[in-house]
């Protein structure tokens, strides 16, 4: 008999899937690493369950325990995941900038979930950072994950996401990119990769309105830099431990108005129906063609599921209100 002990047994050897149409005009082998295989749909399975596992080990979490995240969604989806197999509660809290559909699909996992405000500073009480810290110091017997300074977050990647992207390409791989949030995936990816062959080339994909890409040109934190934006899940105003600058060769930034178009072309050109910051990274890696020759084989990973985004992305409503289509 073949059959995984729980749903977590099931996270991880994601299938990596040849890019053809959208990609056409690079003459370099494009792979995508195709995350939303996972359970919850999302590459944050991986890293959330091993920050449960790591916060076990260390006594953080208890039997009975309450376990609190800000979270775009899919975090909070593989730690609720983690919180039903393990006996836990599970508290997120997201900011109202996140789809309909993230909140509704965190509550049917049994989550409860807080909304906040968006457009206020991190350190504002309202918050989602301030308002995750202070339900943590209220819920007796919590834990307080923090994906952004928890580097179980990144190791996760270093365990099992860059290994499989090494052994699926045979260890041809040259270039990897990726959308950058918390930095868990580029960093623990990006180390792997660099240690087992260091002139792999790895990309970061910023957006307009986060601090990333100048803070790795110049080593200056700018808050001119920081302003909403529409993209999900990359990019922030926050600069988060677990983003390793040493092992990133360098960014780019999208608009969320090309994140968002290439979001649909991606499901259009090549049946690959995922979520907004898959379409960024996509777009990314058009804008670094430059980089790649006809020998090289990129990388790219595609972290969430297009059904969190239906009323967005998804929606030519939507897209026309925006102003990204006619
Ligand atoms: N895309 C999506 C949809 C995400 O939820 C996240 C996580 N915030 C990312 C990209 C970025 O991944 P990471 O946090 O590992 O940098």
């Amino acid at each position: 008999m073949d059959y995984a002990e729980n749903i977590l047994g099931t996270i991880g050897n994601t299938p990596m899937v040849k890019m053809n149409k959208i990609v056409e005009d690079i003459d370099a082998l494009v792979l995508a690493k195709y995350e939303t295989f996972n359970p919850g749909n999302s590459v944050k399975d991986r890293m959330a369950v091993k920050m449960v596992e790591d916060a076990e080990a260390k006594g953080l979490l208890k039997p009975g325990g309450t376990i609190i995240e800000g979270t775009s969604g899919n975090t909070g989806m593989g730690l609720a995941l983690a919180a039903i197999v393990k006996g836990y509660k599970m508290i997120c809290v997201m900011s109202d900038k996140q789809s309909k559909e993230k909140m509704d699909i965190l509550r049917a996992v049994g989550s409860e979930v807080v909304v906040c405000p968006t457009d206020v500073e991190p350190d504002d009480p309202q918050s989602y950072y301030s308002t995750s810290r202070r339900l943590a110091e209220e819920t007796p017997n919590s834990w307080y994950v923090n994906q952004y300074d928890n580097l179980a977050n990144r190791e996760a990647h270093y365990e099992s996401t860059g290994p499989e992207i090494w052994k699926q390409t045979d260890g041809k791989v040259t270039h990897f990119v990726v959308g950058v949030g918390t930095g868990g995936t580029i960093s623990g990816v990006g180390k792997y990769l660099k240690e087992k062959n260091p002139d792999i080339k790895v990309w970061g994909i910023d957006t307009y309105g986060s601090v990333f890409k100048k803070y790795h040109e110049t080593g200056e934190f700018d808050e001119k830099e920081i302003y909403p934006y529409v993209t999900e899940g990359i990019g922030e105003d926050i600069l988060p431990k677990n983003v390793d600058f040493d092992v990133i060769d360098g960014f780019t930034k999208v608009t969320d108005k090309d994140a968002a178009v290439y979001t649909q072309k991606l499901s259009k050109e090549e049946g690959f129906f995922l979520g907004n910051s898959a379409g960024a990274a996509v777009k990314g890696l058009l804008q670094l063609k430059e980089h790649f020759t006809k020998d090289d084989v990129v990388v790219v990973l595609f972290h969430d599921h297009g059904s969190r985004y239906v009323g967005k992305m998804y929606n030519d409503d939507w897209m026309r209100k925006m102003g990204y289509i006619d």
